[in-house]
């Protein structure tokens, strides 16, 4: 009898235990419904801070010298102002459509490039031997990789291939053949180097040589020097930008100076002296005396400050193009963009071809000081 009232208490107790497991499995299964549920939302609330349309903006260069109304045609400077509206506009609808700063760089950067006014891509200046030598550099402020060109002679669109570099290669500096041998193997576009010829800029080289055999009579190589520096290069082109997902992004691109020798280098191609970006900080490109632009480290310089010194963006930029460059004895400007969607176009010569767009695609457009 005993037996089977135990029996009986048992099969009660496994009852009990089975009603309290299915309850318990139904009380866990709606926790992690309602878990999944409210990471969901956080997924979906960060990438709506991510996508925020806060802020995004854009700024360009197309070179910085000695560039004086009084040496312009009203044509030249309309044709100057639309290519650089036309460039940034294309830039600014990427960004509006949520393009990647990157995308958007080097999109702006391909139209300045195909373009024979600005002294990049088509428009590249001659070297001493006459022929033409592209330097690119671009790099992500959200990764802080780059990519870079030096000495390229075929590449239609350097910063296209500084952008493969970076994005498709280990490297962040490629030059020369070596470069070219990528650049086809990434499908990049090559065209002969008589692409490069215009005649404006064939003419300069030839004026510049004729100077220089009777400048040679007279003054020392380091007046020549400076005498080919300041008559002989506008036009490198740069682009910096800050897209809605909160990344900067910075490329440069240029043919250098007139007249350059043996295979020279200037400072577009460096990272840290003609591009720098860092999320944290800002994208800086640079225009100038390219020698005096890697000296003194100029994209780089103007992000530590901000970064170590906790300037803004324009006190840093002030600081570098207004005081260092000069005091080293170079000259040249940038133009550069925070993660704020601040801007600066900071130059010490007579005029920098600039322009900005902010995200409601208003318009600053400059040629000259003070305008
Ligand atoms: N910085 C370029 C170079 O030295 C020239 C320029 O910006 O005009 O090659």
């Amino acid at each position: 009898m005993d037996f089977y009232r135990i029996l009986v208490g048992l099969k009660k107790i496994f009852e009990m235990l089975r009603i309290l497991t299915f309850l318990s499995l139904i009380f866990l299964g709606i926790s992690c419904e309602n878990a999944s549920k409210s990471n969901e939302n956080m997924t979906q609330s960060a990438s709506k801070t991510t996508t925020s349309e806060a802020s995004f903006g854009i700024v360009i260069h197309g070179g910085a010298g000695t560039i004086l109304k009084e040496n312009m045609t009203d044509s030249l400077e309309i044709a100057y102002k639309e290519k650089l509206t036309e460039a940034i506009t294309a830039g600014h609808t990427l960004l509006k459509n949520g393009a990647t700063a990157t995308e958007a760089v080097t999109a702006t950067i391909n139209i300045l490039e195909d373009s024979p006014l600005f002294n990049a891509g088509k428009g590249a200046v001659f070297t001493h031997n006459e022929t033409n030598e592209l330097d690119a550099s671009i790099m992500d402020g959200a990764t802080l990789n780059a990519g870079a060109v030096a000495g390229v002679t075929r590449v239609k669109n350097p910063i296209n291939l500084a952008e493969a570099v970076m994005s498709k290669s280990q490297h962040v500096m490629l030059s020369g053949t070596g470069a070219e041998e990528f650049a086809e193997s990434q499908g990049i576009t090559l065209v002969a180097p008589e692409y490069f010829y215009t005649e404006g800029r064939f003419q300069s080289l030839q004026r510049i040589k004729e100077k220089e055999k009777t400048q040679l009579d007279h003054d020392s190589a380091v007046l020549l020097e400076e005498f080919n520096y300041k008559d002989s290069k506008f036009g490198t082109v740069g682009c910096a930008a800050l897209d809605k997902h909160g990344n900067l992004a910075a490329g440069t691109s240029t043919g250098g100076m007139t007249n350059k020798r043996w295979n020279r280098i200037g400072d577009s191609p460096i990272i840290g002296a003609g591009t720098y970006a860092n999320n944290a900080t800002c994208a800086v490109s640079s225009t100038g005396w390219g020698e005096y632009f890697i000296r003194a480290m100029v994209a780089y310089d103007i992000s530590a400050l901000m970064e170590y010194k906790g300037l803004s963006l324009q006190e840093a930029a002030s600081e570098v193009i207004q005081k260092k460059v000069p005091d080293l004895g170079g000259d040249g400007g940038i133009i550069a963009i925070d993660h704020q969607g601040n801007v600066a176009m900071e130059f010490n010569t007579a005029g920098m071809y600039r322009a900005h767009m902010n995200a409601e695609g208003e318009l600053v457009l400059g040629i000259y000081k003070d305008e």
